[in-house]
């Protein structure tokens, strides 16, 4: 890979030392001393960047290519392929207005190219008038290998009991260093993760809001030029009974929890078109948030036999519940309960249910103070309405250590903890994790089997 930089060889020229020059180069061209003036407005070159980095591609790979040139502007990009005597084109643009900067992608799928060598050229042209109008030029060349074939994705784990909501653990190998591989689950993808064995564990939902006859797991690798494979595996998909439960809206609860959000939503014009945003725009926002933490996790597992669960408590409210929330004997919205709630007295301690690191501990939209602890292969536990945080992003616990209080806060009716697990951003079915028989059936034996270091 080479990017062309500008080369420093603008002159500093006056206009008065344009026109000295203009008339002793040119002569008798002195009226041409306008032109002159435009030769040495900008001799420096573009510049130009190709991404990605890599020698092998595939003919889907998508290319960016960056160029700038600040002074006279970008009047034409062209790319080419060429191989043995035969060279493609495979983007062509230029601009009526020139570009200071301009960023353009293209693959190879329209150039006949065969697997094995070929060049890529990359040809950027400013509008100076330099070169007799012809403009300054940067280019990029880079000897690549055209790699058509996708990497070899194969399940080592027999069958997978999936519960609707629930977890299930899959090893596989992969033939070639994957750039990412893991399963599909409609347009959700649980990355896996390689282990020292070379194999992969990859945790994967069975996502509470999917029918089962829409429920297909793919396993999925792509390599790093660009090839994919999906392969199928045995899953058998177990369908679970929710609950319905009914939340009454009081004015009182409006009272209490609604100003909080209010200054986030001020186009809410009463407390209940303020609780419709935050139950679902506040949600769908939380919801990307924890997406993000999902991917701030360890390759390795660190959690340490079963889940705890809040001591002495009673459960509130049930996993996967359809909840229809009513205000003055009307229902107003409808959403999932996606973790468990838990009550003891208030303000009781919250034990960390496994080991693992905590990657967020503050405020988390409907969750209130929150904390996450990470488990590793994207697993991980939300703690919300907490009334107090006693630790902090960053910090190792281990299982059973006091993380904080039960408490209100967020849109929490009475003291609770809402306790979730999450896998890759998903909230799924606690239980499984607290289930010592379920975790050595379809998880820790898997990893025993089939290659990993092994959770105690
Ligand atoms: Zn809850």
């Amino acid at each position: 890979m080479r990017i062309t930089k500008p080369t420093k060889k603008k002159k500093k020229i006056g206009p008065v030392g344009v026109v000295i020059l203009a008339v002793v180069i040119l002569g008798p061209l002195a009226a041409a001393g306008v032109g002159a003036l435009f030769l040495m407005e900008d001799m420096e070159k573009p510049t130009v960047a190709l991404y990605p980095l890599i020698d092998a591609v595939s003919l889907k790979k998508e290319f960016t290519v960056k160029a700038e040139d600040p002074g006279s502007g970008i009047k034409s990009i062209v790319v080419t392929a060429g191989q043995g005597l035969k060279k493609y084109t495979v983007l062509r643009k230029s601009y009526d207005a020139l570009q200071k900067a301009v960023l353009e992608t293209f693959s190879l799928e329209k150039a006949e190219l065969r697997g094995g060598e070929f060049d890529l050229q990359v040809v950027v042209t400013d509008g100076s008038f330099f070169n007799f109008g012809a403009g300054n030029s940067a280019r990029i060349d880079r000897r690549m290998t055209l790699d058509m074939a996708p990497p070899n994705v194969r399940p080592l784990t027999p069958t997978h009991y999936m519960r609707q909501g629930g977890v299930g653990l899959v090893v596989y190998t992969v033939s070639k260093e994957p750039e990412r591989s893991g399963v599909m689950v409609g347009d959700r993808f649980f990355p896996g993760f390689k282990q020292d064995s070379g194999s992969y564990l990859c945790l994967f939902a069975y996502p509470r809001d999917m029918e089962a006859e829409d429920y297909k797991p793919r396993l999925y690798a792509e390599d790093r030029a660009g090839n994919e494979r999906t392969g199928f595996f045995v899953n058998m998909a177990i369908k679970r009974r929710f609950k319905e439960e009914r939340v009454e809206i009081s004015d009182e609860f409006l009272a209490a929890k609604m100003p909080a959000f209010a200054a986030q939503y001020p186009e809410a014009r009463d407390p209940v078109a303020l609780f419709l945003k935050v139950n679902g725009d506040q949600r769908r926002k939380d919801e990307a948030v924890l997406r993000d933490l999902g991917r701030k996790t360890s390759p390795k597992p660190l959690w340490n036999g079963p889940f705890i669960y809040l001591p002495g408590s009673s459960v509130l409210g049930s996993f996967g519940a359809e909840r229809a929330y009513v205000y003055k004997g009307e229902q107003i919205d409808r959403q999932y309960h996606m973790g468990i709630d838990l009550a003891s007295t208030p303000k009781a301690a919250v034990p960390a249910a496994n080991d693992g690191v905590v990657v967020f501990a503050g405020d988390m939209g409907l969750y209130g103070k929150t904390v996450v602890i990470d488990h590793g292969l994207g697993l991980q536990t939300l703690y919300g309405h907490l009334s107090q945080i006693d630790v902090k992003a960053g910090d190792a616990v281990a299982k059973g250590r006091i993380i904080g209080r039960t408490g209100t806060t967020g849109l929490a009716f009475g003291d609770h903890l809402h306790f979730g697990v999450v896998l890759s951003g998903l909230e799924v079915i606690p239980i499984e994790w607290w289930d010592a028989k379920w975790l050595e059936d379809n998880v820790t034996q898997k990893i025993r089997r089939f290659g990993g270091e092994i959770p105690q």
